[in-house]
């Protein structure tokens, strides 16, 4: 008899965006002439900035001729992007990673749930709440949770996020194996300090522990003493593994593109208690499992790093920040206290004593602005909702109007 991975059935079925798309289109049915701004998804919504389309162009041609058509390359990604992102990425930011130590994927996505399949079933995990659910249900469906009791998985240690804390992750009181972190974080947008993130690389030295450090969103870095990579804090290479992806930083969440670093130092243990270097291990992983990223997809990839292609996505993103400090301030002109916003495209909003599917229900029934509901992403984002900035500067202050009237009964609208 074919037997079915019980531990699917302790998922939690996320309903989060089509309940989200529900409750948009029932008002859309009885508000036909309502018009609706979506500040919801994480979703980017500009289109891929000129120099990467050139570089994509180019790629797409190499493909039509024989002499430089391109079939399978590399697994880990060409040298030419690897050697361009330790370059660029690391190395010019005083973190001593080598090309060897990038491997190339389609995404962060796929890199973040699948790197659980490396750890032994029974290590003990850290997770943050709110958090993006990924690297929760991987380790559901791997078999490293118990089941779902009162919002949370048996089993899990999970690190509460609240304003008291700064929305930072505390150090766990018992012994925990492995950490997620991930900054800027999604859903808050709050960001950790270099000596922040020592405490976690010490702490996981301390105890043999292992951080896994999405960092996805390091593009909308606006502070520039705050670190874009773990490698920039001191010994971090021998205990933290870290997600990068061009989804956020280059509009490439369709082109699908991204990778992660596992430094030659990063190491875990054997039964034995014996020394296993990740390196060799996500490497067998990677080439047995995966084919490598596309020619023209990865070469749209390096002209992300071109001289003009660094001019062209960093205004885009200066954009979306742009976007980004409205929300903050009309946020903040309506009474709310919120994080994020200033290093992330995220604003994270406390609703004080609203639920967040009813701080949600207001915005769109009173404002028609699709925002968020925290509670997707934990049971500590129930009175929270994230907004977010991916959206056209036009909408951004229309619904921001809307927003203001909706809820002080004055208009801005000249
Ligand atoms: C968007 C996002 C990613 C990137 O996903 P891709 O698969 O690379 O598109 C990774 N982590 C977080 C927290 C994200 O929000």
């Amino acid at each position: 008899m074919i037997r079915a991975n019980d531990n699917y059935n302790k998922l939690k079925a996320s309903y989060l965006f089509s309940d989200i798309a529900k409750k948009v289109d029932e008002y859309q049915q009885k508000n036909p002439g309502a018009q609706i701004i979506r500040l919801g998804i994480g979703d980017v919504t500009r289109a891929l900035v000129p120099a990467v389309i050139k570089g994509f162009h180019q790629g797409v041609d190499e493909m039509a001729n024989d002499a430089t058509f391109r079939g399978y390359g590399p697994e880990q990604g060409y040298d030419f992007l690897r050697q361009t992102i330790a370059k660029n990425d690391f190395q010019d930011r005083g973190a001593d990673i080598s090309a060897d130590e990038i491997f190339v994927s389609d995404g962060a996505k796929c890199d973040t749930g699948n790197f659980q399949e490396l750890f032994a079933t029974d290590i003990k995990l850290a997770i943050p709440d709110p958090v993006y659910p990924v690297y929760l249900d991987t380790n559901v469906m791997a078999g490293r949770t118990g089941e779902f009791e009162d919002g949370r998985y048996n089993g899990i240690v999970y690190m509460d996020c609240l304003k008291e804390n700064n929305f930072l992750p505390r150090l766990p009181d018992e012994s925990v194996d492995l950490i997620y972190l991930c900054f800027p974080n999604n859903p808050t947008g709050s960001t950790a300090t270099k000596a922040e993130l020592k405490v976690w690389v010490d702490y996981a030295k301390e105890n043999k522990a292992l951080i896994l450090f999405d960092a996805a969103y390091e593009a909308f870095i606006r502070e520039e003493p705050l670190p874009r990579s773990i490698y920039e804090i001191e010994g971090a290479k021998e205990v933290a593994v870290e997600f990068r992806s061009f989804s956020k930083t280059a509009g490439f969440t369709g082109t699908r593109c991204g990778f992660t670093v596992v430094p030659k130092e990063c190491m875990v243990f054997n039964s034995k208690g014996e020394k296993i270097f990740l390196h060799a291990m996500w490497n067998r992983r990677h080439t047995t499992k995966f084919n490598g990223v596309s020619y023209p997809v990865q070469k749209a990839a390096q002209a992300v790093y071109s001289e003009e292609g660094k001019v062209q996505v960093k205004q885009q993103i200066d954009d979306y920040m742009n976007n980004a400090d409205i929300i903050r301030k009309t946020v903040a002109s309506l009474g709310f206290d919120y994080v994020g916003g200033k290093n992330s495209p995220y604003i994270w909003v406390d609703g004080k004593d609203r639920d967040s599917w009813d701080f949600f229900d207001l915005l769109l029934t009173k404002a028609g602005v699709v925002c968020t509901p925290g509670a997707g992403f934990g049971k500590c984002g129930r009175q929270y909702i994230r907004i977010s900035a991916f959206n056209s500067l036009e909408n951004v202050i229309l619904a921001m109007d809307k927003l203001k009237e909706a809820l002080t009964g004055r208009s801005s609208a000249k």
